[in-house]
C-alpha cells in the first residue's frame, strides 16, 4: 500500500461494539476482569494499554516500517526512554544541532546520572568515526535539524553506530515517515515529537518510538513506557489517530509552501541567507534529494540588520504566529536564540519559520509587506 492509503486505513477498523466508522474514545482507566481472570481484550488497566493507544501504535508500527511502535506523552518523554535504556557508564553520541531539549536532557538529567555524552557535527562523518568508543552504545541522529536545518545522512550513520556494536536512533520529527523512512536506511530506532506533524494541528502533545525489530532493547522500551508511566492519554491518542489520516497530503501541501517561501525569500535584498534543503545552495541538498522525498516545511531565515532587524520582522508579520513548535495548520516564526539561551548555535538574525497550509501567494504577500518595512 501506498502511504496515503496507510495513512487512512492503518490502525483503523469499524468498531465491533457499535459499527461506528470513526473509532469511539476509550477514556476508561481500568477494563473488567472474566470470571476466570482473564481479560477479553487483552486490556487491563490504561497505563498498561488501552485500545486507542493500541491503535494508534499499530498505525506508527506501519508507517515507518517497524515491528513496535511505543507512544508516550510527550516527544521528551519517549526520547528519555532511550536514555533511561541505556546503563551508566555507556556513551552517547548526538549532534550539536540536536533539539535543544534532547542536549538538555542528555546535559542536565543524564550526564549527572552517568552517560557519558559527546556531541559532534554529524555533517563531518571523520569526526563521528574520530568520536566513537568501543564504549558507544548510541548514536543519535537528527535530520533535517533544528536551526539550521541541516540534513546529514542516516545510511551511513547507521553503518558507523554499528561499526563499534551502537544503535542508531533518528528523531523523524521534521521529516516525517511521509519525506523520509529511517528504518529503511539502516537506522534501529525512530524517534517522533507526534505534537508536530503527526498530531498536525497544534492541539496534542505526544511522542512514539518505533522499532525495527523486536528485540531486548525494544522490550526493555516497553517496559520503561508501561512501567515508568509516561503515556499520552486515550483523547490524545485519537487525535493523533485522526491527524495522521491526513498526514500524506498535509505534508505535500507543506513542503509546497515551505519551497515557494524559500525561493522568494532567497532573493529578497533584505535577506542573508535562506536554510532550506529544497534550495540548490544548501549544503545538505544532495543527501536530502537521495534520502527524502521532499525537502518539508521548515526553514530558517538571517535578515540582514542582525537581532533587532529580525525581531521587527515578526512584529511586522500578520499571517505568522509569534510561537515556538511547528508542524501544524497555521504559519509559526520564532527567534531561536532567544528561546535556547546562553548555549544556542542559532545565530541573533535568525527566524525559524513553521510554514503552514495557507495559501502560499498570502504568506509571500504577508512576508514581502513586513520586509518592506525593517
Ligand atoms: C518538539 C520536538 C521534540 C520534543 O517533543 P515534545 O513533544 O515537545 O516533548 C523533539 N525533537 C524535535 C525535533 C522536536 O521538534
Amino acid at each position: 500500500m501506498r502511504i496515503e492509503t496507510l495513512a487512512v486505513h492503518a490502525g483503523h477498523g469499524v468498531d465491533p461494539a457499535s459499527g461506528a466508522v470513526t473509532p469511539p474514545i476509550h477514556l476508561s482507566s481500568t477494563f473488567e476482569r472474566d470470571p476466570d481472570g482473564g481479560y477479553r481484550a487483552g486490556h487491563i488497566y490504561t497505563r498498561t494499554s488501552n485500545p486507542n493507544r493500541t491503535a494508534v501504535e499499530q498505525a506508527l508500527a506501519q508507517l515507518e516500517g517497524g515491528a513496535v511502535a511505543i507512544a508516550f506523552s510527550s516527544g521528551s518523554a519517549a526520547t528519555q526512554a532511550v536514555f533511561q535504556a541505556l546503563a551508566p557508564g555507556d556513551h552517547v553520541l548526538a549532534p550539536n544541532d540536536a533539539y535543544y531539549g534532547t542536549l538538555r536532557q542528555l546535559r542536565e538529567i543524564f550526564a549527572p546520572w552517568g552517560l557519558e555524552v559527546d556531541v559532534v557535527d554529524m555533517a563531518n562523518l571523520d569526526a563521528v568515526e574520530r568520536a566513537l568508543r568501543p564504549n558507544t552504545r548510541l548514536v543519535w541522529v537528527e535530520t533535517p535539524s533544528n536551526p539550521l536545518v541541516r540534513v546529514v545522512d542516516i545510511a551511513r550513520l547507521a553503518e558507523l553506530a554499528h561499526s563499534v556494536g551502537a544503535r542508531c536512533a533518528v528523531d523523524n520529527t521534521w521529516a516525517t515517515p511521509v519525506l523520509q523512512l529511517p528504518l529503511r536506511e539502516g537506522a534501529d530506532l525512530v524517534m517522533h515529537s507526534t505534537t508536530k506533524y503527526l498530531g498536525g494541528h497544534s492541539d496534542l502533545l505526544g511522542g512514539a518510538l518505533v522499532a525495527r525489530v523486536d528485540d531486548e532493547l525494544t522490550q526493555r522500551l516497553l517496559n520503561i513506557q508501561k512501567v515508568g508511566g509516561a503515556v499520552p492519554s486515550p483523547f490524545d491518542c485519537w487525535l493523533l489517530l485522526r491527524g495522521i489520516r491526513t498526514l500524506p497530503w498535509r505534508m505535500r501541501a507543506h513542503c509546497e509552501n515551505a519551497s515557494l517561501v524559500a525561493t522568494f525569500l532567497s532573493t529578497h535584498p533584505k535577506v542573508e541567507i535562506v536554510h532550506y534543503p529544497g534550495l540548490a545552495s544548501h549544503s545538505g541538498h544532495e543527501i536530502a534529494r537521495r534520502q527524502m522525498n521532499d525537502f518539508g516545511g521548515m526553514l530558517s531565515v538571517q535578515v540582514r540588520g542582525g537581532r533587532e532587524a529580525a525581531l521587527e520582522l515578526t512584529r511586522r508579520l500578520s499571517l505568522f504566529t509569534r510561537a515556538t513548535s511547528l508542524g501544524g495548520t497555521e504559519s509559526l516564526i520564532e527567534h531561536r536564540a532567544s528561546v535556547e539561551g546562553a548555549v544556542t548555535l542559532a545565530p541573533e538574525n535568525l527566524l525559524r519559520v513553521s510554514v503552514g497550509l495557507e495559501h502560499p501567494d498570502d504568506l509571500i504577500e504577508d512576508l514581502e509587506r513586513a520586509l518592506a518595512g525593517i
